[in-house]
């Protein structure tokens, strides 16, 4: 049971037991987050974990009934430490910008009355390009598991293979001990040796060979800007989310370059540079060292990651704790 028994609000007044604001012993906000929101049958590949689109309204309506739903305005208060919360609350977001999300925003967030963070990249709204690993999931989940191994290492540069570099293939094979080694050597690769760059290329190929327009692709996975603009205008807020998405700790040089055409599209959108970043795969190899310094330089005045837990006021505002969708059972004691 939630520790505020009374039924929350969505309005956001304080709840109160008798006649006590309760306050004082349940401030403490959790951020929820969410990618693909879609019928499982349609994204085979298991490594998507979509969640339905009924089991995402089941979910809302279950946090909604244990847990105050926090408007943006509340949490960026909370968070900064300037005003508590009516009660253990929650805030929802969204990453990648696809369209899924406005589905979510029409059936589910705008007839509750909800609003929430979503977090967006600007290469696909910008370059019709899309971002690698929704490329990857798409190829991985539309093909036999081998064939896009031997896909993908056909197009790797010799010097990248990793049958060629034995120590390359014993490090994978420590670490991926539950994987086949040809699996196991891939998600290493992926994860911790290719350039983003190179992937990026040699997942756009992929698409190619298969036949596929990477814009239509983009038209299909991701929302127009009009789509975000509605959403800045409804209340929601847009924020940083890459422009490539790739991970934040391996742009090097091209840091900077990828965060300000991010910022860039979307102040051309909303009007206002975003106040909010999200880091892509949010986890600490992911999260710049200086989390306080790299906002300060970008003007995020809040950064999320994916380490789990509740947020508590005025704490690390530019490395806060977010939970994804199947992580909700674990942390929540509603
Ligand atoms: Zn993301």
């Amino acid at each position: 049971m939630p520790e505020n028994p009374t039924t929350p609000t969505l309005a956001g007044n304080l709840p109160v037991s008798g006649n006590k604001p309760l306050r004082a012993h349940s401030e403490r906000l959790l951020f929820v987050n969410y990618h693909y929101i879609r019928d499982p049958a349609q994204c085979a590949h298991p490594g998507i974990h979509p969640l339905a689109p009924s089991d995402f309204e089941a979910q809302v309506d279950w946090l909604a009934g244990c847990y105050h739903m926090a408007t943006p305005e509340e949490a960026e208060a909370f968070v900064g430490g300037q005003a508590g919360l009516p009660g253990p609350s929650v805030i929802l977001t969204f990453d990648d910008g696809m369209v899924d999300h406005q589905w979510a925003l029409r059936q589910v967030l705008a007839p509750r009355g909800i609003r929430s963070v979503f977090f967006v990249n600007s290469k696909p709204l910008v370059e019709r390009r899309a971002v690698m690993v929704h490329k990857v999931h798409w190829l991985r989940a539309t093909s036999e598991p081998t064939e896009f191994q031997r896909a993908f290492m056909a197009l790797l540069p010799p010097p990248w293979r990793p049958d060629e570099d034995p120590e390359m293939a014993a490090a994978a094979a420590r670490i991926y001990v539950y994987d086949s080694p040809q699996d196991g050597r891939l998600k290493y690769l992926i994860n911790f040796v290719l350039p983003y760059a190179l992937m990026d290329e040699i997942s756009s190929e992929l698409l190619a060979q298969r036949g596929v327009s990477e814009a239509e692709f983009c038209d299909d996975l991701y929302m127009t800007e009009a789509a975000i603009k509605t959403l800045h205008q409804g209340g929601h807020r847009i924020g940083a989310h890459g422009h490539s998405h790739a991970p934040f700790t391996r742009l090097g040089d091209g840091l900077a370059a990828d965060i300000e055409a991010n910022i860039a599209c979307l102040e051309a959108i909303c009007g206002q540079p975003p106040g909010w970043v999200s880091y892509p795969y949010g986890r600490d190899w992911a999260i710049p060292e200086d989390a306080a310094g790299f906002c300060a330089r970008f003007g995020f005045e809040f950064g999320l990651t994916l380490a789990v837990g509740w947020n508590q006021s005025g704490q690390e505002p530019f490395s806060l704790k977010r939970i994804n969708t199947n992580e909700v059972a674990e942390v929540c004691d509603g």
